[in-house]
């Protein structure tokens, strides 16, 4: 059992989806491992739906995820939060960072990125400096960017250890506001989670490589950082990582809800004896946050059986 049970702030917990398709596989990790970790210390758990990118979202798609939740008996508290209906937190918070000196007008297209950068960092190609010091004569702004400083963040993953990231060396100047005017993930969630109170942020490892720049926002904004957790990531039974297509296939053609959690808890590290809940998924739920032990947690990414 851990110590952390212990803790005095009260912990606030969320899942933030994507609504660009069903809740699929490694959507449901997320949401059962957020979901426990913030039960198993008494705290709140918030859903967020990260419908930013209007392009990419999937008419449908976020109230087939509630209702899916519910279905795990993944029941969240308060209200969702929309991502959409966000805009002026976000254009606040890139006002406070301009006024800071943190951003400048960029004119790069992806082409152009791709083909002056001197090297591919962890995270894709690294922003190469063009308009760091002032757009190029005849340039027109396209999208907003971030300066990043000189130097290693280091982030504690309560799962995956201490993270060290020299965000200039491996992302670059990284974009805030994209030149199709969308605000950038990076830059809303940090927004999200911290007007939420949000302060334990549970998600796949696929994405640990954008903690360090969600950090060093959180810096920038002067907001306090949450506690990062960091899943294994569910492979597919080719021991693969989920392709695109086995990615993409939704929870609710899977085995039934509890069958499912079983085995969603049990990849988490945290098998339900078979007679110890009954079999409606909210009691599996609420069994497995009164024995979770996040030191079962696995810290590598393994098969999980849809
Ligand atoms: N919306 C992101 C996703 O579905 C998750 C973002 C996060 O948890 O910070 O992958």
């Amino acid at each position: 059992m851990s110590m952390d049970r212990c803790a005095q702030t009260p912990v606030v917990g969320r899942f933030a989806p994507s609504p660009t398709g069903p809740l699929h596989l490694g959507s449901l990790v997320a949401a059962v491992g957020s979901y426990c970790l913030a039960r198993c210390r008494g705290g709140r758990w918030l859903v967020r739906i990260e419908d930013l990118d209007a392009p990419r979202v999937v008419p449908g798609a976020a109230d087939d995820i509630l209702r899916t939740l519910e279905a795990f008996g993944l029941q969240w508290d308060g209200e969702i939060l929309w991502q959409s209906r966000r805009a002026a937190h976000y254009e606040a918070a890139l006002e406070r960072l301009r006024a800071k000196g943190l951003v400048f007008d960029c004119a790069c297209s992806r082409r152009e990125i791709l083909a002056s950068a001197p090297h591919a960092g962890e995270e894709g190609a690294v922003y190469p400096g063009t308009c760091r010091a002032g757009l190029p004569p005849g340039r027109r702004p396209r999208a907003l960017r971030l300066r990043v400083p000189r130097r290693t963040l280091c982030v504690a993953d309560g799962l995956m250890g201490l993270q060290e990231q020299h965000l200039a060396d491996a992302v670059g100047d990284f974009v805030l506001r994209r030149a199709d005017g969308l605000f950038a993930y990076q830059l809303a969630v940090v927004v999200d989670d911290a007007a939420s109170g949000v302060n334990q942020v549970v998600r796949g490892a696929d994405l640990l490589g954008s903690t360090p720049r969600q950090f060093y926002l959180c810096e920038c904004l002067d907001v306090a950082p949450p506690r990062y957790f960091h899943l294994p990531l569910a492979l597919g039974p080719d021991g693969e990582k989920l392709s695109k297509r086995q990615g993409a296939v939704s929870v609710a053609q899977g085995a039934a809800p509890s069958v499912l959690l079983r085995r969603v808890l049990a990849f988490l590290g945290q098998p339900v004896p078979p007679e110890a809940a009954g079999e409606k998924p909210a009691d599996l739920l609420a069994w497995a946050a009164a024995h979770f032990d996040e030191t079962r947690i696995p810290r590598r990414s393994a098969v999980l059986w849809i």
